[in-house]
C-alpha cells in the first residue's frame, strides 16, 4: 500500500513496530468489543511510568476492568487528582490504590538538579557516580523553574504522602479507601506500606 511505504520511509522502528503491533492485537479483539466504559472492578490504580512496571501484569488487570493512572513517581499531583475524582464521580470506582516502587528515578535528582540541566540543554542528560550532566549545552529554557517535578526523597514517606493528600482532598469523599503499596522492581512484589493504609482508611 502506498500510505504504508511511505510510513516505512519516513519513519523510525518502533513506529513501525508498534503499528505492526496494534494490527495483530485489534485482529483477535473479540469480546473486548462488547467492554462498557465505566470499570467493570471499580478500583483504580495509581503507580509510576517506570517500563519495568506492568500494572496489568503486577495487579492481574484485563482491559475494562480498572483505572490507572500513571506519571513520573505515581506520584498524587493536581493532574493525578483530576482523574481520581472523575473516576469515582463519573465511572464508579469505589477504591483506590497508590503504588510507588523500589529504583525510581524521581529518587535520583531534585527539581534543583533538573532546572539547571535544562535552563542548558533540552537534549538528553546523561549520568555517571558524579552526577547527571549535560552532553552538550544547545540551548535550553528557564521554564522548568515553574514546575514541581515532585522528585523522591523516601519512598515510604512519598507513599504516605500521596495517600494523605488525595484522602484529605476536598473532592475525595472520606468513604474511598486508599491503600499506599511500594512495588519491588527485583521480585515483581507489592509492598504494603502499613501507615499508608492506615492514613487511606475509609471513614
Ligand atoms: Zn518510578
Amino acid at each position: 500500500m502506498k500510505e504504508n511505504s511511505l510510513l516505512q520511509k519516513e519513519t523510525s522502528k518502533v513506529h513501525l513496530e508498534v503499528v505492526d503491533a496494534n494490527k495483530k492485537y485489534s485482529a483477535n479483539f473479540g469480546e473486548k468489543k462488547d467492554l462498557g466504559l465505566p470499570p467493570a472492578r471499580k478500583f483504580a490504580i495509581l503507580t509510576c511510568m517506570d517500563a519495568r512496571l506492568d500494572p496489568a501484569k503486577y495487579a492481574g488487570l484485563s482491559e475494562g476492568d480498572a483505572h490507572v493512572i500513571r506519571n513520573a513517581g505515581g506520584r498524587a499531583s493536581d493532574d493525578a487528582i483530576r482523574s481520581l475524582v472523575i473516576s469515582h464521580k463519573l465511572l464508579g470506582t469505589a477504591e483506590w490504590f497508590v503504588i510507588h516502587h523500589t529504583d525510581c528515578g524521581m529518587e535520583y535528582f531534585t527539581d534543583e538538579i533538573i532546572r539547571s540541566l535544562l535552563s542548558k540543554s533540552l537534549s538528553t542528560a546523561s549520568v555517571d557516580q558524579d552526577g547527571w550532566k549535560n552532553v552538550s549545552e544547545d540551548g535550553g529554557s528557564k521554564e522548568a523553574n515553574n514546575i514541581s517535578f515532585l522528585t523522591i526523597a523516601n519512598q515510604t514517606e512519598s507513599i504516605i504522602e500521596d495517600v494523605q493528600r488525595i484522602k484529605h482532598h476536598p473532592l475525595v469523599p472520606s468513604y474511598i479507601p486508599v491503600y499506599g503499596y511500594i512495588y519491588d522492581v527485583k521480585s515483581g512484589k507489592l509492598i504494603e506500606i502499613p501507615e499508608a493504609t492506615k492514613v487511606g482508611k475509609a471513614t
